[in-house]
């Protein structure tokens, strides 16, 4: 008997996991609308490629915005249910620190994604590239663009995994919120997600100090706090501390409140600890940065939190560098962001990612407003949710 046709649009990370465990029972096409597949999953691979993490049940699902349609889904295709299907296609993982899962030494992103291809490939996936999804007929099917033709979809059903608002050159363009929206389907504007912060510095300082590392630092809003590291750069401050926080002073800016963050320049010291390092003849600022073990720019970012008397005062300078205040002025624009929120309303959608309108189309991936952080987690959301659409659909095929 021939297989059911099942039709994924887009080429990332979502549907080829979805495509994966679909191709046992169904005939599946996926069409992207760029010239390869996978853009953005490459480009993740540019800095540390977090495959996933190694968090697992409660503190897994405690990363990712309050959805429990979402937890679920992470319940149900773990981080070591991740790890076991790479393994599977024959890319091993280790975790590094912090907890995420990277790709063995010597296995490159461009190897896991060539390898997760050949896959699809030899389990009979068909890859349509130049097909470019443009929006529904009156049917609610999808309609697709290829070299100047328009072509109705058909298919039993339809995965729709577009990817979020950021990197548009990777292909996510958002451009489909309107075709959706046309077949009254609630979307939510895209808005920056882990990015940078704009913080209203100087431009001396930004010129002398843009690209320095703040490393061993931590920073709190909101009654969170990170250890990590940021970079100053030409607009405000960047970096993996920054990032988990960036939900909270979305909220604040939305909400507009004063949005801040306090930067702790040596979370491993007490404030007696560094003033004991104030010599009792005391010293003078143009020691501070030896003394106390800390950069220029450092010193700097002190500085202007502190009136000038505290400033020239060792032991209230001392004290300062556990509680610098730095106010932001917004987040990076969407599209400089890593990820984005927004897009297709998670109300829209049941428990197995299908729409509650249209049961024969089901949404994975970035393209739904969920967040989370870096650190392997998003890659993870766009997994567990391909993985509970194809599961689905398989067990549909057993009724
Ligand atoms: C700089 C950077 C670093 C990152 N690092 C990490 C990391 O280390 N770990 C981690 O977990 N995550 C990381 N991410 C995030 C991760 O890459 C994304 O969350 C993930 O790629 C989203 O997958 P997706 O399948 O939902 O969408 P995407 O990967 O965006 O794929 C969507 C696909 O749909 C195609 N498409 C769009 N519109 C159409 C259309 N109309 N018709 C047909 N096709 C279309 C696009 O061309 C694209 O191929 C990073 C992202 C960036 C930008």
């Amino acid at each position: 008997m021939p297989k059911i046709k099942v039709v994924l649009f887009g080429g990332g990370p979502a549907c080829l996991i979805a495509a994966y465990h679909l191709s046992e029972k169904y005939d599946v096409h996926i069409f992207e609308k760029g010239k390869r597949l996978g853009r953005k999953f490459l480009v993740a691979g540019n800095g540390g490629f977090n495959l996933t993490n190694e968090a697992q049940g409660a503190d897994l699902q405690q990363v990712y915005s309050n959805h429990p349609k979402l937890h679920k889904a992470l319940a149900e295709f773990n981080t070591s249910d991740t790890r076991n299907w790479l393994s599977k296609i024959g890319v091993e993982t280790f975790v590094g620190s912090s907890g995420r899962v990277f790709p063995k030494k010597g296995i490159k992103p461009a190897d896991v994604l060539k390898r997760i291809i050949k896959v699809l490939e030899k389990k009979g996936v068909q890859i349509h590239l130049n097909h470019n999804f443009i929006g529904f007929n009156n049917n609610a099917k999808p309609i697709v663009k290829s070299n100047e033709n328009e072509i109705v979809v058909e298919a039993h059903h339809y995965v729709f995994g577009l990817g979020g608002g950021s990197w548009t050159k990777t292909g996510s363009n958002s451009l489909w919120m309107s075709s959706f929206q046309e077949i009254e389907v609630q979307t939510l504007p895209f808005r920056s997600s882990n990015c940078g912060i704009d913080v209203i510095w100087d431009r001396e300082f930004q010129e002398k100090f843009g690209g320095t590392p703040l490393k061993n630092i931590a920073i709190s809003a909101y009654e969170h706090s990170y250890k990590g590291e940021a970079v100053v750069t030409g607009y405000g401050l960047e970096g993996n501390a920054i990032y988990p926080l960036v939900p909270a002073i979305r909220e604040a800016l939305t909400k507009n409140e004063r949005a801040y963050i306090t930067i702790d320049f040596k979370p491993n010291s007490s404030i007696e600890m560094l003033q004991s390092k104030v010599p009792e003849v005391g010293i003078k600022p143009k020691n501070y940065a030896y003394t106390f073990n800390i950069s220029k720019a450092v010193q700097q970012i002190a500085k202007k939190g502190l009136s000038k008397a505290d400033y020239l005062n060792p032991h209230k300078f001392a004290a300062s560098l556990k509680t610098i205040v730095v106010p932001i002025n917004g987040l990076r624009p969407v599209e400089q962001a890593i990820s984005t929120v927004g897009g297709i309303a998670m109300t829209e959608i049941d428990e197995q990612f299908g729409l509650n309108n249209y049961p024969q189309i089901s949404i994975i991936g970035e393209m739904l407003d969920w967040d989370a952080p870096t650190g392997g987690f998003l890659l993870q959301g766009c997994f567990s949710t391909g993985y509970v659409v194809a599961q689905k659909l398989n067990e549909q095929s057993n009724l």
